[in-house]
């Protein structure tokens, strides 16, 4: 199929994330009004991509973009890479997917066994769920059967703090950003969480009497306090002190609730340690994981939990988990995150992620003298300028394709989380790329607001 023929069809026919129904681009592009402040990325057209290799992405035209998003944030090998491109044609020349209900396999049961053994100690049960946002209902559900099955069915609420983002179901949603996020709009029909402020970068005792009163006053009622550890990534791609982990580990332990933390987006090495806990030292008692999982190859996520948990669960009237999606621990998603953990844990991702902070560190050094820039962070493989505006997509994302790269900027950041595997030469292409797509969408918003 020509690309014209095929861009014709998908905007008939073919939703894309958080953009408008299909059929609808040209109303959506005439909205002025944008929910929660979110850009509304359905302004743009797709790009068409025919293959994608190493960190390049072949686009229909022939154009190559070397990708600064790891396809949000998943493809840490990058692409065809050939030991997971094996791994997938050997398991899938034995069987692509048996039912978990009643059966098991080596693919699923390794990759649990590893799980256990890389993520902080405790955690000992694995469920497999089939994205990040099913993993959040799986963690929050195991907590709140947990008190239920304890007896204590009024503890059901989750504990959070402000510009979180934890996936787009239901549960999910309603610890996700109340205001500033995607999710706005559904707040009336949300179960209605206890939020604390946004965790500042420095440790501030004023903080932490504001989660210790938020959680004391609604312990009787709270079954987990659910964060993303250290970044916050969806939810404005900022950071905060790693001893607010230690802190909400002893608040969850000293008022009786369970702490899960959210290491989808943070798992896997990508913050400079193979988990975000990590850095402060810190066990929760449910964790998921998702994202990088499978080196980007399949859809797949991880709840784990600890033998407390689980113990807890068992003592309810109902003793099980009810939980069992139809695809449930997939051969072939378990055979590629099984060798796409053995490459990581066999590379020295330490330095190379220390290597990429040094190099995005340096490339966005002079970013932050740029007019309409508000700010420039950079923490493990993880760049970001802040505007101080809202990004215009359109003209920020062309100058990043101009410039051979491809970005995908929202609300008012321009960031990159780019494959560990990017050359030297790559990432100055990629913050290069990102100065330049700041400089546009400044001159596109100046144009728009005079
Ligand atoms: N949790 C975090 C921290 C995330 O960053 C995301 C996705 O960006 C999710 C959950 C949801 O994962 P998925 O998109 O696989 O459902």
């Amino acid at each position: 199929m020509d690309a014209e023929a095929l861009l014709r069809l998908d905007r008939q026919h073919v939703w894309h994330p958080y953009g408008p129904p299909p059929g609808q681009l040209a109303a959506a592009a005439a909205a002025r009004t944008e929910p929660g402040g979110m850009t509304r990325p359905g302004r743009m057209e797709p790009l068409v991509v025919r293959s994608a290799s190493g960190v390049r992405l072949t686009l229909d035209d022939g154009r190559e973009l070397v990708d600064g998003m790891s396809s949000w944030w998943a493809a840490i090998h990058g692409y065809r890479h050939p030991v997971l491109d094996a791994a997938l044609a050997e398991q899938a020349g034995r069987m692509s997917h048996v039912m978990f209900g009643g059966l098991t396999h080596e693919p699923a049961v390794r990759l649990a066994q590893t799980l256990v053994e890389i993520t902080p100690a405790g955690l000992e049960h694995v469920f497999l769920a089939d994205s990040g946002s099913v993993s959040v209902e799986v963690g929050i559900k195991m907590a709140l059967q947990y008190w239920r099955s304890l007896g204590r069915p009024a503890k059901r609420r989750l504990l959070t703090w402000r510009g979180g983002y934890h996936g787009d179901t239901f549960h999910p949603m309603s610890v996700c950003d109340p205001d500033g996020g995607m999710h706005s709009l559904w707040g009336d029909v949300l179960p209605r969480q206890v939020f604390a402020g946004v965790p500042p970068l420095s440790y501030e005792q004023s903080y932490v009497d504001e989660l210790t009163a938020a959680l004391k006053e609604n312990a009787d009622e709270v079954a987990a306090i659910i964060v993303e550890p250290l970044v916050q990534g969806a939810g404005g791609m900022r950071w905060h002190h790693p001893a607010y982990l230690r802190v909400l580990r002893e608040l969850a332990d000293e008022f009786g609730v369970l702490l899960i933390f959210d290491e989808i987006a943070t798992g896997f090495g990508r913050t400079g340690r193979m988990f975000a806990a990590d850095h402060a030292g810190v066990s929760p008692d449910i964790m998921c994981v998702g994202k990088a999982l499978t080196g980007g190859y399949l859809t797949l996520a991880a709840a784990l939990c600890t033998p407390a948990v689980a113990e807890g669960i068992s003592r309810g009237d109902v003793p099980v988990l009810a939980h069992g999606p139809t695809f449930m621990g997939n051969p072939l998603a378990c055979a590629v995150a099984n060798a796409s953990l053995d490459l990581l844990l066999a590379s020295d991702w330490p330095g190379r992620v220390a290597h990429i902070e040094e190099r995005l560190g340096a490339g966005l050094a002079d970013a932050a003298d740029l007019p309409g820039v508000r700010d420039v962070r950079v923490l493990g493989a993880i760049g970001v300028i802040q505007l101080d505006h809202e990004v215009a997509l359109g003209p920020a994302t062309a100058a990043a394709v101009n410039h051979g790269v491809w970005l995908r900027p929202f609300r008012d950041l321009i960031y990159t989380m780019p494959p560990y595997v990017t050359s030297d030469a790559d990432l100055a292409l990629v913050t290069g790329a990102m100065r330049a797509a700041a400089t546009a969408s400044r001159s596109a918003s100046s144009q728009h607001s005079s």
